[in-house]
């Protein structure tokens, strides 16, 4: 595998790069620049998000079985937990839409609920080394697994003013599932499991359309063509998991059934696989 910079036969002063005569836009540049693998920073991190509307929501019938869960299953496996908003941060976003705030003012309030949240969440892990970072702390994350810590996130990425237009209308594209699923990513994490209330994904809204079928495994391409009236996961995951370069595969769990995180973090096969292999 070739590698981007030699130094080879070069003065001292010279730099030589190979993206000094092609610009970062050209194709050339995108072979250039792909041609070597990608690192996985922390490979053995398992990203988790718990849903905002589909578990905190819930309250502690919901809540407080997953946090003994994790606790258990953080003997075994390195963790970090993304939380997503919720009924709440719904609430928000209509309020803004009423007085006309452009998505990058949403994307802005997006992240206040999923802090809350996760606020909460690192109260009740607290005693199980559960500890709330930020964006920024990435890279403290080998000392807090180092130490023992449960590191938790909330959900929405940090785009804020500076999310991307979506493709129709004013609501962020990149909400929780996405924040999530781009630091699984980021890290070349082993796992990125989305905790949700239904089975995994169907073929419309099991909790409004009583001839939904489920779906226990499905490409990320083959999903994005079926154009589902609705959907488990946010779109744009899918869209992300395409163009991935290390985690190729999400796995969506019922969290309200006991014992299906620990068996998604052992590897098993619970609710839906979505693949982009
Ligand atoms: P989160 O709590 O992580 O934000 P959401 O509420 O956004 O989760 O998404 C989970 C919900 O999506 C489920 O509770 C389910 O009612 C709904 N849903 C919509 N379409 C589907 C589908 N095709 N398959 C499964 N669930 C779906
Ligand atoms: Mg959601």
């Amino acid at each position: 595998m070739g590698r981007i910079i030699t130094g080879e036969g070069l003065d001292r002063t010279d730099i030589e790069t190979p993206f000094r005569q092609v610009s970062f836009s050209s194709r050339q540049a995108e072979t250039l620049a792909s041609n070597t693998p990608v690192l996985r920073i922390l490979p053995d991190v398992n990203v988790i998000k718990l849903g905002g509307q589909s578990i905190m929501d819930r309250g502690a019938a919901a809540v407080l079985p997953l946090v003994e869960e994790i606790a258990q299953a953080k003997k075994e496996h390195q963790i970090l937990i993304g939380v997503g908003g919720g009924t709440r941060a719904r609430h928000a976003y209509a309020i803004a839409l009423d007085l006309d705030m452009p998505t990058s003012v949403l994307a802005k309030l997006g992240m206040n609920v999923p802090m809350q949240n996760a606020r909460m969440l690192q109260l009740l892990l607290a005693r199980h080394g559960g500890i709330l970072i930020d964006h920024d702390a990435f890279g403290h994350l080998p000392l807090y697994y180092a130490m023992g810590c449960l590191p938790i996130i909330p959900g929405m990425p940090p785009f804020s003013y500076w999310e991307k237009p979506s493709a129709k209308g004013r609501i962020p594209t990149n909400r929780t599932d996405s924040g999530v699923y781009l630091t699984a990513e980021a890290l070349g994490a082993r796992s990125c499991i989305l905790v949700k209330d239904e089975r995994g994904l169907f073929t419309a809204n099991p909790k409004t359309d009583r001839g939904a079928r489920f779906i226990p495994k499905v490409h990320a391409q083959e999903l994005l063509d079926l154009q589902l009236p609705d959907m488990v996961v946010e779109p744009v995951v899918l869209e992300n998991m395409l163009r991935a370069r290390l985690v190729k595969q999400v796995q969506i769990i019922d969290g309200t059934v006991p014992g299906n995180l620990t068996r998604a973090l052992n590897g098993e096969h619970v609710g839906t696989l979505i693949t982009a292999e």
